[in-house]
């Protein structure tokens, strides 16, 4: 794979180059032919008048030949035929004067440039044939029986100065056309480390970048076998890196990950000798993951020292032309041969660790084990089933009624998702949302749920009178998608629903403070005249007070805190209390969930929460249940 792409690359430079030299030999010869034939215009001319008639109809004949030259390089481009025909007109034209002797025995004189021109129109090997041609006909013309076949005659000394100048003007003029050439091999030597460059390393931070990344495992893996050392391999994930770039542009997401990777060689620079690690120990395999190489670590806790020295980069905010910025990192540590043996075995099982590390919080660091292999290949089964499930579509939703406290009467219905596939059998949507949002197919699933919960809703209103809320979860992803409003607005169109019957539920721990593509695409939702709950509330950080801020209806007490209603621990069995007069202050909806015993829901109701639901209300119902229920 990778000598095919150096192949390739080569040949590219090359291509090029050969390019730029044929233009060049080609804009040459046009003007050499051009001068050359005005040149031997006006002498030919002036010899006919000199009454020289074989001079002047060699030096005529010899323009027409020039003119000829000129018209076919036109018409077919074709330099190298030009100039093999320049260099043989130009060849018999010094043979000629050296033969004829010119006028006034001058002949000689002119040869000298003519003989210049013609080595430089040729490349160098050409034109040590040319020149070596010339100066043996030269020599036999000048210093043996051939003589006879001068029109002139020369003395021996005439003779020699012109051979040891033509070879003084040859040597000087070959060593120019070598240099030359030289200079074009190193212009495509440069050329092809630049493309060499831009194939295996990052253009932002000059790391090795991904291809090259695992070659260089590879190579360090082989040795430590060879050797019997063990090899550390650091995953290393930024935290919040995307709320930077949306916040302050790309430039200075950019600048980011270069004062990053400088730090991060600084960090990891072999200052104590512990670990050999140079530049190639380095890389930037995308946006902003890294990843870096311990060659010969005596314990795998040595790659954790090293991890704690990388997070310890983000104490205090890392501070960017004068701005601090909150990001973190979550790092992965798998150790050659403890996790794996194979370059992509432990690749994968670093990136597993580096998962459980964000799933547990960020900014930590967490060392491979095999239940993060499991959750692994948990993840990958599930991924696949996912994409089956929307191939297929194998989907499905059930209905949960939500009801209001004061008079148990069904006043919203919320619409949970199911999965049919055989891939996703026992596994509910808490298991296989978070892969679907790792992976990206939220966007799509989403999408689903929304269009099927509308055209259930419309249904339930124009079969049973329905005149309630329809509750719909949509993942956080989705608030950092810009185009989720303009979809929602299509789909609610399309099935002609009321906005004010539709309520999304969003989890509150996707709410990020501050975050300003966060907060214009809830404010865009509100504006279609949805209403928007905050899913799971208490669960997540957000301060109490930013609520203010946010375009919500509702506040969903998470179910652990009905859960906790009666339990001796302190601040948990207090929650509700707290989301409820927190509720009251910002004149927001109340709905508590997970309402498992008639107790609970009495204590719920004498707090004055809104809306309840949960299995002592009623399980989710699946479409004909809910159907017979409401219309039966
Ligand atoms: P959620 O939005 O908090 O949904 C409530 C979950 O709690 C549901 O589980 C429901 O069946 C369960 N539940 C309700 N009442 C009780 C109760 O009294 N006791 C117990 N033990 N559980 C109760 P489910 O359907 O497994 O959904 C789990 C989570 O998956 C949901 O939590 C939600 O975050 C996500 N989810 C479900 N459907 C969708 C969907 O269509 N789209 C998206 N993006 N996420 C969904
Ligand atoms: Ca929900
Ligand atoms: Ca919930």
């Amino acid at each position: 794979m990778e000598t095919k792409t150096q192949t390739r690359d080569v040949t590219t430079g090359q291509r090029e180059m050969v390019a730029v030299r044929r233009n060049r030999r080609y804009k040459l010869c046009q003007i050499l032919t051009i001068i050359g034939v005005l040149f031997l215009c006006t002498l030919g001319s002036l010899s006919l008048l000199d009454n020289a008639r074989l001079l002047g109809a060699m030096l005529l004949s010899n323009a027409t030949l020039g003119i000829l030259n000129l018209y076919l390089l036109k018409r077919s481009g074709n330099v190298e035929r030009a100039a093999i025909i320049l260099s043989f007109i130009l060849c018999s034209l010094s043979l000629g004067l050296l033969i004829t002797g010119g006028n006034s025995n001058t002949g000689m004189l002119w040869i000298y440039p003519i003989m210049a021109i013609n080595l430089f129109i040729n490349r160098f090997w050409p034109a040590v044939v040319n020149f070596t041609v010339f100066t043996l006909a030269s020599i036999l013309f000048l210093f043996t029986p051939l003589s006879e076949l001068l029109m002139t005659s020369y003395t021996i000394v005439e003779g020699v100065r012109f051979v040891l100048t033509i070879l003084a003007l040859n040597v000087i003029c070959l060593a120019a056309l070598h240099s030359e050439e030289q200079s074009y091999q190193t212009i495509i030597q440069l050329h092809d480390d630049d493309i060499r460059q831009m194939a295996y390393y990052d253009t932002l931070t000059g790391l090795p970048n991904r291809w090259n990344f695992k070659a260089n495992l590879q190579r360090m893996l082989a040795r430590a076998e060879k050797d019997k050392q063990r090899v550390g391999l650091l995953y290393i994930d930024l935290d919040n890196f995307k709320q930077v770039n949306d916040q302050f542009g790309h430039e200075a997401g950019d600048r980011l990950l270069l004062e990053f990777s400088e730090r991060l060689w600084e960090v990891i620079r072999p200052s104590d000798q512990l670990f050999k690690t140079n530049k190639d120990s380095l890389a930037r395999l995308a946006g902003d993951e890294f990843v870096v190489l311990l060659p010969n670590i005596k314990k795998p806790l040595d790659a954790g020292i090293v991890a704690s020295r990388i997070l310890k980069i983000f104490d205090n905010g890392f501070s960017v032309d004068n701005v601090t910025h909150n990001i973190y990192a979550s790092i992965g540590i798998a150790v050659y041969p403890d996790d794996a043996s194979e370059p992509s075995m432990l690749i994968k099982h670093a990136d597993g660790a580096m998962y459980d590390a964000k799933a547990s919080g960020r900014n930590c660091v967490k060392f491979f084990t095999q239940d993060i292999a499991n959750a692994q290949r948990q993840r990958q089964r599930i991924e696949k089933g996912l994409r089956m499930a929307l191939a297929k579509n194998q989907f499905s939703l059930v209905f949960m009624p939500i009801f209001d406290c004061e008079n148990n009467t069904v006043v919203a219905i919320e619409a949970l998702l199911r999965c049919q596939s055989a891939e996703l059998e026992g596994i509910g949507p808490d298991l296989f949302i978070p892969v679907a949002e790792a992976t990206g197919l939220i966007k799509e699933i989403d999408l689903w749920v929304t269009d099927n919960a509308l055209k259930a809703l419309v249904q339930l209103q124009t079969e049973c009178g329905f005149t309630g809320k329809m509750c719909i979860n949509v993942s956080g992803v989705e608030l950092n998608n810009e185009r989720f409003p303009l979809q929602v607005e299509q789909l609610l169109s399309a099935h002609n629903v009321d906005p004010e019957t539709v309520e999304l539920e969003v989890t509150e721990t996707a709410f990020v403070a501050g975050d300003t593509v966060c907060l214009r695409t809830l404010n865009a939702l509100n504006q279609l005249g949805v209403s928007i709950a905050l899913d799971d509330f208490g669960t997540g950080y957000t301060a109490f007070s930013q609520l203010i801020h946010y375009p919500a209806d509702c506040l969903k007490i998470d179910r652990s805190f009905v859960n906790d209603l009666f339990s001796e621990k302190e601040p948990r069995n207090k929650m509700v209390m707290i989301i409820q007069n927190l509720a009251n202050l910002y004149g927001l909806r109340v709905i508590a969930e997970g309402v498992e015993t008639k107790a609970q829901l009495d204590h719920l109701k004498t707090l004055g929460c809104d809306w309840a639901q949960g299995y002592y209300l009623s399980k989710p119902l699946s479409w004909d249940d809910l159907i017979s229920r409401f219309c039966g």
